[in-house]
């Protein structure tokens, strides 16, 4: 009886008989998990970073805000979200794009960038996973991207887990960070799936002018390249910039463009972004359904959020959006004078945003090698820490950000002069290889 019994079993269970199966506990990680890293934080991790115990450290590398209470949401969105939150309406799940009052709130906060109806948004979960979604629709493996250099490295993490190749497109420090263009359309082949534009952009803080979007434009429809743009630091901009969102430029091109709450309203953590689709000619007929079925994969956005986003975006005064910006200017101002006049860098004034990037002559530096080396010996001597240029694919440089106290900028900025005094070096034989290469130049 007992036989019978384990011989019915087994013919139960011919697998076990017929194909190879695991013998043991081995559980492998999947390929898009294994792709997909953070560049900024394989550097930063691997950086020696112990700050000199007699100096408090100021950290000028968080692209965070809300970081050191200095600046705060206005009291008009609290306010909203607690209304919200006591209502007890919202706690259910929404539509996967969103509740369709709130699409709404946003077209109309978005009407600058052309016509747009509550049909053209899509609610995310900041807009971190609005990039996603816009990515993994547009791109898949085989295919290639273009993103700026220097950049932001979410573009990449994004990608190279999906297997989309990442193509850099360069931007030219003394042109204000405008794009190479005929370098970008050298890059340009049949599987270039999109063309990723952040304006203003971090880490540059560069704001594009029109004619610069135009020439853009003109590039993206030659070559019918859609275009994925990063406009999470629209409106941005200091005095006598003048911010266009791309897709109000573009007459045929059609645009995703990304934004949301988390730098213009002070809230990164709240996770509400969103994607505008644009497109006059319905070519991304396709494209507007695969964005739908995507967002079913995280079942839509925070919904308190999303129930309180129409008083959000219609009551937060301007004022509120005007101080951001000028107290941005003020230490943006204030940290390009500091810096300007210390021997060895060279800091590119922004139009916008929240950052500011700063070129050091690093032939004039022999102790370190590199901006990593720069950066290391920054935070042991002065507790100064500025996420070095590698991790935005551009070395000799660093990033600050100017949402920092203003007395900590002043006082990182006379840290920042002591430590490039002390370590300046200027080889005199190349002064002299120079001057005689003057002199002999003026002979003629
Ligand atoms: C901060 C930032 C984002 C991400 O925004 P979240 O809403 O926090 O996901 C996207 N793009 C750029 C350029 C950013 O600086």
């Amino acid at each position: 009886m007992k036989d019978l019994e384990v011989l019915t079993a087994k013919q139960l269970k011919p697998s076990r008989l017929y194909k190879s199966v695991r013998t043991h506990w081995t559980v492998a990680v999947s390929d898009f998990a294994r792709l997909t890293h953070n560049p900024i934080r394989a550097i930063v991790e691997g950086l020696k970073i112990v700050p000199n115990p007699d100096k408090q450290l100021i950290a000028l590398s968080i692209g965070d805000p809300t970081t050191f209470g200095n600046l705060k949401p206005a009291p008009e969105i609290v306010d909203a979200i607690r209304k919200v939150i006591e209502d007890g309406c919202s706690n259910g799940y929404g539509p996967s794009t969103g509740f369709p009052e709130a699409r709404q709130a946003v077209a109309d906060y978005v009407s600058h960038q052309g016509e747009v109806t509550a049909n053209d948004v899509i609610l995310c979960s900041g807009c971190s996973c609005a990039l996603d979604l816009c990515l993994s629709v547009l791109a898949g493996p085989g295919q290639n991207i273009l993103i700026p250099k220097p950049g932001f490295s979410i573009y990449r993490t994004l990608a190279e887990g999906f297997g989309i190749e990442c193509r850099y497109y360069d931007l030219i420090p003394e042109n204000d960070w405008e794009v190479d263009l005929l370098q970008l359309e050298s890059l340009i082949d049949a599987n270039t799936a999109a063309l990723i534009l952040t304006n203003p952009s971090n880490p540059c803080g560069s704001v594009f002018s029109k004619n610069h979007l135009e020439a853009i434009l003109e590039i993206a429809e030659r070559y019918f390249l859609p275009i994925i743009a990063d406009e999470i630091y629209e409106h941005f901009v200091f005095p006598g910039r003048e911010f266009h969102s791309v897709s109000s430029l573009s007459k045929k091109v059609p645009v995703l463009s990304c934004g949301g709450l988390t730098k213009r309203f002070l809230v990164p953590g709240w996770r509400m972004g969103w994607i505008i689709i644009h497109d006059r000619e319905d070519i991304f007929r396709n494209v507007r359904k695969g964005l739908a079925n995507l967002s079913a994969r995280i079942l839509g956005a925070n919904t308190l959020v999303q129930a309180a986003l129409p008083d959000v975006l219609k009551n937060t005064p301007p004022a509120f959006y005007e101080d951001l910006v000028s107290t941005l200017y003020r230490h943006a101002e204030m940290a390009y004078k500091a810096i300007k006049h210390i021997r060895g860098l060279r800091p590119v004034m922004p139009g916008g945003a929240m950052y500011m990037m700063i070129g050091i002559d690093i032939e004039c530096f022999p102790e370190f090698e590199t901006d990593l080396e720069f950066v290391q010996a920054l935070v042991a001597q002065q507790s100064v820490f500025c996420l070095p240029g590698q991790c935005f694919e551009y070395p000799n440089y660093v990033r600050i950000v100017l949402t920092v106290p203003e007395e900590m900028i002043i006082e990182a900025c006379k840290r920042l002069d002591e430590f490039c005094e002390k370590h300046y070096k200027r080889d005199d034989a190349i002064i002299e290889e120079q001057n005689g290469l003057l002199g002999g130049m003026n002979r003629f």
